[in-house]
């Protein structure tokens, strides 16, 4: 299930609504706060802008020193918040310790949430009310189009999702549970992970450790796998989740690393912009 189809059909949509949005004077626009020099979140916030220049929206990467006072960086947050030129704005993730008790989601209001992490959209997500108006968390968003994409229904589904962080399982256990899915969400202290996945219709793999998911956690269901991990091995090459050689011909479906939710997140993030623009405007 590679994305690059969907992602370009996305893109050609998205630079349609752009330019809709720019006739109406609304130039999309898009601040990415990056903190320090960890260079995987130099390398996502470039693709990131990439893809936004691609569809003709504003994006604008404000680089900040690794030491950059707490109060100077709030100020900052705050003012893009304020700017109503502005559609959407993030944090890149992973920020410096000492900025980690940063309540973000207090900073960035819900209707310029692009990343989806707003009490209001997590709620809205939850409960499967209001969606036309949330925006929804970029990867999870991302495992939901693709999976629509190469027509995988979620009903009646018996789902095991690996990891429950806030970017990826919580929102994802949601969205699929509101697909009619049985969605089991595990973690580090799940006990008899196999029994489960050796059940599973679907596994999305969330965990962050190369090549965790091997043939052993297979049964005879011939499953769907969802691989989310980004891991680089011993030779500094990209890598997920999931050991792709090894379990590929016992799989109905798989996602690959790179070439799978990678490009379908950033398409998600691109979408999100687009929506924020269009609903603050309240045109088209
Ligand atoms: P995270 O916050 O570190 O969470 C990892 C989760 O995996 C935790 O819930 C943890 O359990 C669980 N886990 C760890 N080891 C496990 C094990 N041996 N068995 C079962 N569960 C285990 O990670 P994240 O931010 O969600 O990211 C996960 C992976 O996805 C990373 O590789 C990340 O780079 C990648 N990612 C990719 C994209 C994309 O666009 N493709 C986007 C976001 C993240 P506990 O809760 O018990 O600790």
């Amino acid at each position: 299930m590679i994305a690059r189809p969907l992602v370009t059909k996305i893109k050609l949509e998205l630079r349609d609504k752009s330019h809709a949005l720019i006739k109406h004077g609304v130039v999309p626009s898009l601040k990415v706060f990056l903190i320090g020099n960890h260079l995987p979140s130099i390398t996502y916030t470039q693709n990131k802008k990439k893809f936004m220049d691609e569809i003709g929206a504003k994006c604008e990467i404000l680089h900040l020193a690794e030491d950059v006072k707490a109060e100077n960086l709030i100020a900052l947050i705050t003012k893009q918040a304020k700017d109503s030129s502005v559609h959407g704005l993030f944090v890149q993730l992973p920020v410096p310790k000492h900025l980690q008790d940063i309540d973000l989601k207090s900073l960035i209001p819900a209707e310029k949430d692009v990343d989806g992490f707003h009490p209001k959209n997590l709620i809205n997500v939850m409960s499967n009310l209001n969606m036309s108006e949330t925006l929804v968390a970029c990867t999870p968003k991302g495992v939901m189009g693709l999976l629509e994409h190469y027509n995988i229904s979620l009903s009646g589904k018996f789902v095991v999702i690996i990891g429950r962080s806030m970017i990826v399982g919580k929102p994802l256990f949601h969205l699929m549970t509101n697909a009619d899915a049985t969605v089991v969400l595990c973690h580090s202290k799940t006990n008899n992970l196999r029994d489960l996945t050796r059940k599973a219709d679907i596994i999305v793999c969330a965990l962050g450790k190369a090549k965790f998911l091997d043939e052993s956690y297979l049964g005879e269901t011939r499953p769907v796998i969802i691989d989310v991990g980004i891991n680089y091995d011993a030779n500094k090459k990209l890598v997920g989740d999931v050991d792709f050689e090894s379990i590929k011909s016992k799989v109905s479906a798989i996602t690959p690393v790179p070439g799978g939710i990678g490009p379908m997140t950033i398409a998600s993030l691109a979408q999100n912009l687009i929506q924020a623009a269009t609903h603050l405007k309240g045109i088209l």
